[in-house]
C-alpha cells in the first residue's frame, strides 16, 4: 500500500448528497478537505427521484442554505420546476420543492466543489478504514492508495454491500449501473460497529414519446419559490410535470404477482412513508386509484420519472403494470424499477456531533446512518463536515437543538431511535414547526454558520441584521392606532384579522404602514397573524431549553440510578444522552423517568459515589 504523501484534516468518504455538503463545509472552514469517492462522474448523482425538498424535506435545504451550505444553491439553479407544497394549508408547513434537471445538477456540484480552495477531489474505492490507539487517522483504497487524514466523514449512502432485486433476479450494486462496496463493511464491523440491513426501491423510467399526455392532468410550477438565500442565480426555463392514476387493472397485476415481490417475499425493512406500488395495494386496498406523477429527468434528455410506483416485481410484471396506467398504454420502459437492500450502522453508535462514540475521529453522514432521502443526507453531511472541521481546530462541537432546527430533530432522532424502517423527514416530527419555518431558515440559523467561519460572509450577515431591524421597525410602526368606524384598532390588528393582508391595509393607509420588499413583508405579516401562536411556541421551547441546559455528568453511570425502569435504563445507556433535554425527547421515556433522573443528576453532582433515589417532593416536571 503506498501512502499519498499529502496530509488532510478532514478526508470525505463519497460523492453523494452528504458527502459533497460535508467537503464544502469542512473546506469553506478552512480544513484541507479530501473528497473520495468511486466515480468522479457520479458526483451527486440522484439514485432516484430527480427533486429536491418536500414536505419536511424543503426546510432542511432552506436550513443547509442558511448556515452556508450548497444544496440550495446548486438545485436553484438547476431546477426545471419549482413549486411550493402545502400552500393551502398554514406556513409552518409550506415546503419548497424543485423537479431537477439531474445531469446539470451533479455537473454543477462538481463544477462548484472543483473551484474551492482546501478541497481536493480523487476518484477511489475505500476498502478500509486505517485506525490507530482507538482514532481514524486514514483510508485506504482497493486502488492501493492509503490517504491520513486527522478525520474521516464517511458517507457511503446505499452501497455497502447493496444488493439489487427486480423479482427473484438478484445481483450486487450500489445503486443501479454502479458497484457495490463490499470492503467498507467488513472494515467498520471488525472495528466493532453493529450494522443492519434496510432497502428502498425505485421506479421504472420511461421514455416521453411514448406517453399520451391527453389522457393526464398537466402541472406547471410557480415562479416565487426558491431555496437559497443568496439572490441573482440566473434560472433554468421550467417545464410542466403531469399526472395520472393506477387503474383497478393495475390493482389486479399487483395482487396477483404479489408473491414474484423481492420486497414482499423477502419482508425487506423499507421506508413506510415511500412505499412501493405492492404496499399501497396491499396497505390501502380499499383505494380505487394511486396518483403518479410523471416527471421530466431534465431538459436534455427524454427520460421521464414515474413518481409513485417503486416496485421490486420482476421486469416482466412491471411492463403490463405500467402499461395499465391512464396514458401509459404504450410506455417504452427504459430503466427497470429495482429495489436495493444495503448495510447501515444501527443507532446508538453516534454522538449528536455525528462523531462515532468508540472510534475517535470518525463521523459518519446520510443513508450509512439510516435515513433516506437527498436532503437529510445533507443536513447530516453538512453537521458532520462542520464537526470534523472544528474538531480538527480544537473548537467544541456544533450541535443543533430540536428547538431552532428540522437538523437539529433529524439528528436527534437518529441517534436515539432504533430505526425499523429507513428514516425520513415530515414537518410533524418537530414540534415547534411554526418556528421553525422554511421562510425564516435564515434569522433562526445564519449567525451560526458566520461565527463558525468561512460559510456565511460579513456581507451577508449585515444585509441579515439589516433586514433582521426592518422587520423589528416595522412592527413598531404599525402600532399606531387607526380609526375603524367608532372603534379604535392599532395597525397590527388589522393585519392580522383574518380577511386582510399587509398589503390591502397598506393599500387602506399608504402614508402610515410602509413599503416593505416581499421577503420582509412576509416575517411581519405572518408575526402579527400568528403572534399568539409563536408567542406559546417560545414559551414551550423556552421550558425545554431550560431542560436542554441540565446536562448529564461525565461518569454518571445509569445502571446506578434507583427506580428507574428497565426500559428507560437500557435506552439511556445506548444512547448515552448529553442533557436532560435529550432523555425527554428519547423514545419511551416517562415523566416519572424525567424526573427521577432530574435528581439523581443532582445527587451525582453533590455525591458523585452515591445512587440516589427521588421523592416526591423533589420532583419538578409535570
Ligand atoms: C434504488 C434507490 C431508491 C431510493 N429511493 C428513495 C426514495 O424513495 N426517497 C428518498 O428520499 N430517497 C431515496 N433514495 C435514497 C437517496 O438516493 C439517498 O437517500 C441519498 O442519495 C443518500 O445520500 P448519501 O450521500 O448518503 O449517499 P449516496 O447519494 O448514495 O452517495 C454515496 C456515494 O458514496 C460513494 N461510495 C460508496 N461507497 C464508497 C467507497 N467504498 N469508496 C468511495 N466511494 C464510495 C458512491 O459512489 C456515491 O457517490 C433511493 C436510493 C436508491 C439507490
Amino acid at each position: 500500500m503506498w501512502t499519498y504523501e499529502t496530509f488532510y484534516d478532514v478526508l470525505v468518504v463519497g460523492a453523494g448528497h452528504a458527502g459533497c455538503e460535508a467537503a464544502h463545509a469542512a473546506a469553506k472552514m478552512g480544513a484541507r478537505t479530501l473528497l473520495v469517492t468511486m466515480n468522479l462522474d457520479t458526483i451527486a448523482k440522484m439514485s432516484c427521484n430527480p427533486a429536491v425538498g418536500g414536505t419536511g424535506k424543503g426546510q432542511i435545504v432552506r436550513e443547509i442554505d442558511a448556515m452556508g451550505g450548497i444544496m440550495g444553491q446548486i438545485i436553484d439553479q438547476t431546477a426545471i420546476q419549482f413549486r411550493m407544497l402545502n400552500r393551502s394549508k398554514g406556513p409552518a408547513v409550506w415546503s419548497p420543492r424543485a423537479q431537477a434537471d439531474k445531469h446539470l445538477y451533479a455537473q454543477k456540484m462538481k463544477e462548484t466543489l472543483e473551484t474551492i480552495p482546501n478541497l481536493f477531489l480523487m476518484q477511489g474505492t475505500i476498502e478500509d478504514l486505517l485506525i490507530e490507539n482507538g482514532a481514524v487517522v486514514g483510508i485506504s483504497t482497493k486502488e492501493g492508495i492509503a490517504f491520513r487524514s486527522s478525520t474521516v466523514i464517511l458517507s457511503s449512502g446505499t452501497f455497502m454491500q447493496g444488493k439489487i432485486h427486480i423479482g427473484s433476479t438478484q445481483f450486487s450494486g450500489g445503486r443501479a449501473g454502479d458497484p457495490p462496496s463490499i470492503g467498507l463493511s467488513n472494515s467498520l464491523s471488525q472495528h466493532g460497529l453493529r450494522l443492519g440491513r434496510l432497502k428502498t426501491g425505485t421506479p421504472c423510467r420511461i421514455h416521453k414519446r411514448s406517453v399520451d399526455f391527453s389522457k393526464c392532468e398537466r402541472q406547471d410550477g410557480e415562479e416565487d419559490v426558491r431555496f437559497s438565500f443568496k439572490k441573482g442565480f440566473s434560472r433554468l426555463s421550467q417545464v410542466p410535470c403531469y399526472i395520472t392514476y393506477t387503474s383497478q387493472e393495475s390493482q389486479k397485476i399487483v395482487e396477483q404477482n404479489l408473491y414474484k415481490s423481492a420486497g414482499y417475499s423477502k419482508k425487506m425493512v423499507g421506508p413506510r412513508y415511500c412505499p412501493s406500488i405492492e404496499d399501497k395495494i396491499v396497505r390501502f386496498s380499499d383505494k380505487e386509484r394511486h396518483q403518479i406523477f410523471i416527471e421530466p429527468e431534465g431538459l436534455y434528455t427524454q427520460e421521464l420519472y414515474l413518481n409513485g410506483i417503486s416496485t421490486s416485481l420482476p421486469f416482466d410484471v412491471q411492463v403490463p403494470l405500467i402499461r395499465s396506467i391512464a396514458g401509459l398504454q404504450n410506455a417504452e420502459i427504459v430503466r427497470p424499477a429495482y429495489a436495493i437492500e444495503y448495510d447501515y450502522v444501527k443507532s446508538g453508535q453516534l454522538q449528536l456531533s455525528l462523531e462515532t462514540k468508540t472510534i475517535q475521529g470518525l463521523f459518519l453522514a446520510g443513508q450509512i446512518n439510516g435515513t433516506t432521502g437527498y436532503e437529510e443526507a445533507a443536513g447530516q453531511g453538512f453537521i458532520a463536515g462542520v464537526n470534523a472541521a472544528l474538531k480538527v481546530q480544537g473548537r467544541p462541537p456544533f450541535i443543533l437543538s430540536p428547538q431552532e432546527s428540522y437538523i437539529g430533530v433529524m439528528i436527534e432522532d437518529i441517534v436515539s431511535m432504533e430505526l425499523t424502517e429507513p428514516y425520513r423527514m415530515f414537518t410533524s416530527r418537530a414540534g415547534a414547526r411554526l418556528l421553525l419555518r422554511q421562510d425564516n431558515a435564515d434569522l433562526r440559523l445564519s449567525h451560526y454558520g458566520y461565527q463558525l467561519g468561512g460559510l456565511v460572509t460579513k456581507e451577508d450577515m449585515e444585509a441579515l441584521d439589516f433586514k433582521k431591524q426592518k422587520i423589528k421597525d416595522a412592527i413598531q410602526l404599525l402600532k399606531r392606532h387607526v380609526q375603524v368606524e367608532d372603534r379604535s384598532y392599532t395597525l397590527q390588528q388589522m393585519i392580522a384579522r383574518p380577511d386582510k393582508s399587509y398589503l390591502s391595509v397598506q393599500q387602506d393607509y399608504p402614508h402610515l404602514v410602509p413599503d416593505l420588499e416581499e421577503e420582509t413583508r412576509f416575517q411581519v405579516e405572518l408575526e402579527l397573524k400568528y403572534a399568539g401562536y409563536i408567542k406559546r411556541q417560545e414559551e414551550e421551547n423556552q421550558k425545554l431549553k431550560d431542560l436542554d441546559a441540565i446536562s448529564v455528568p461525565e461518569g454518571m453511570d445509569f445502571e446506578l440510578v434507583k427506580g428507574l425502569r428497565n426500559e428507560a435504563r437500557e435506552t439511556l445507556k445506548r444512547v448515552q444522552p448529553l442533557h436532560l433535554g435529550q432523555i425527554g425527547r428519547l423514545p419511551g421515556i416517562t415523566i416519572a423517568d424525567l424526573n427521577i433522573l432530574f435528581v439523581a443528576i443532582r445527587g451525582f453532582r453533590k455525591h458523585p459515589h452515591q445512587a440516589p433515589t427521588a421523592t416526591l417532593e423533589e420532583t419538578f416536571v409535570s
